[in-house]
């Protein structure tokens, strides 16, 4: 049930949370706001936090980019609270198009080296969709692939774009898989690529999950294509229900947009970005720049995102209570945001989620 949206089953997080409490008896942990549509849903997650007793203090830091030697930067105060703090939760950053600032989403990725980019997507109970019985975990290689930022322009007209894949991030990333999948009690890993046409990129992730699985005899193991995935996935998602699924960078980054798409969108989907020591939290959707500044966007995936980062915390029985006051105001449908057809706004849902705690 709604343990779908943790880190780990019992709370026994597969990643360990290294924070402790400071004088009051709370958690520090960085608050980024982010662009767009961020601050409103923030101060949503904040007003329920703050109604529930969480034990947490926020820290809110400031990641406007830096120029650094040339380059674009994360400012040092920001960097230095989640080091500290060793969890953050994040709003969405804008990246400009084509030119401009490398993704701030991207910098932070590598700055803490969050290899593993959980995305659960599970059907909300009583919300009508084509399907209701969606239930997938899916876990995006999140350090290297067609993300390398590695491009140049050959000769003018022709520009080349570098797919990177190490045997070292793969072997990571999918190690993490396995001992996620024991951890929420699913049976089964399932890698989804594209190695028949990039035989040797796609190629070394599988045959590293073949190594890796060796490891994990309990857990079935096996590969599959992965635009029979994305048919599949349309078709009769109910397959994926038993499974967790691997896969390389941009191929998680499209397929967890698509299974949004099935639930209701991208309103609804959190995720966890994993690393050794830190950990951020983050919805998949972006700042949302359409309807930024209106009080319309839904904060559901930030705020699930942050339920992910209570169960990572340890603070399961905080992120049951107001994982059931969500999905309860959800099935009741009266106040719904406008992506899910309600005509709530942002505050008005936070609210009505309130009176439920
Ligand atoms: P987007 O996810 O911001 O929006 C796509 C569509 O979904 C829009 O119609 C938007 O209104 C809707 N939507 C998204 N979140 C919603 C919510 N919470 N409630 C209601 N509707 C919601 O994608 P985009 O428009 O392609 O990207 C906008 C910016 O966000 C870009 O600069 C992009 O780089 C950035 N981005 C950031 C992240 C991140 O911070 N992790 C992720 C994706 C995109």
């Amino acid at each position: 049930g709604l343990r779908t949206y943790a880190t780990s089953k019992n709370d026994q997080p597969v990643a360990k949370f290294l924070g402790t409490k400071n004088s009051n008896g709370n958690y520090t942990v960085t608050f980024i706001e982010g662009d767009g549509i961020g601050p409103e849903i923030s101060r949503s997650v904040k007003e329920i936090f703050s109604a529930a007793k969480v034990p947490i203090e926020w820290e809110t830091v400031d990641v406007t980019p830096i120029l650094k030697d040339g380059k674009t930067a994360i400012p040092d105060a920001a960097i230095q609270s989640v080091k500290k703090n060793y969890v953050a939760l994040k709003g969405p950053l804008a990246t400009p198009i084509g030119k401009g600032h490398v993704s701030l989403n991207l910098t932070l990725r590598r700055t803490f080296n969050l290899f593993a980019n959980v995305r659960p997507c599970r059907s909300v109970p009583g919300y009508k969709t084509p399907y209701d019985n969606v239930d997938t975990v899916l876990i995006r290689e999140n350090t290297e692939g067609e993300y390398s930022g590695i491009e140049h322009e050959v000769v003018d007209g022709v520009v080349q774009s570098i797919k990177l894949i190490t045997r070292k991030a793969s072997e990571r990333v999918l190690r993490f898989g396995f001992q996620y999948a024991e951890s929420i009690g699913k049976q089964h890993v399932r890698v989804v690529h594209k190695a028949t046409i990039m035989k040797m990129s796609d190629g070394l992730f599988v045959s590293t999950a073949r190594d890796v699985a060796k490891d994990f005899p309990q857990i079935e193991f096996d590969t599959e294509l992965l635009d029979n995935t994305c048919l599949k996935m349309v078709t009769d998602p109910k397959v994926y229900q038993p499974m967790v699924l691997v896969m390389p960078n941009l191929y998680g980054d499209i397929v967890s947009d698509m299974c949004a798409g099935l639930i209701g969108g991208l309103g609804l989907t959190p995720s966890a970005n994993i690393g050794d020591e830190c950990s951020i939290f983050e919805a998949v959707h972006g700042s949302a720049p359409d309807i930024a500044g209106k009080d319309l966007a839904n904060p559901t995936a930030l705020l699930l995102s942050s339920m992910m980062m209570l169960q990572h915390m340890g603070l399961g029985a905080h992120a049951d209570k107001i994982t059931k006051a969500i999905m309860d105001t959800l099935a009741e449908g009266k106040s719904i945001t406008g992506d899910l057809g309600g005509n709530a706004t942002n505050s008005q849902y936070a609210q009505a989620i309130i009176a439920k705690l």
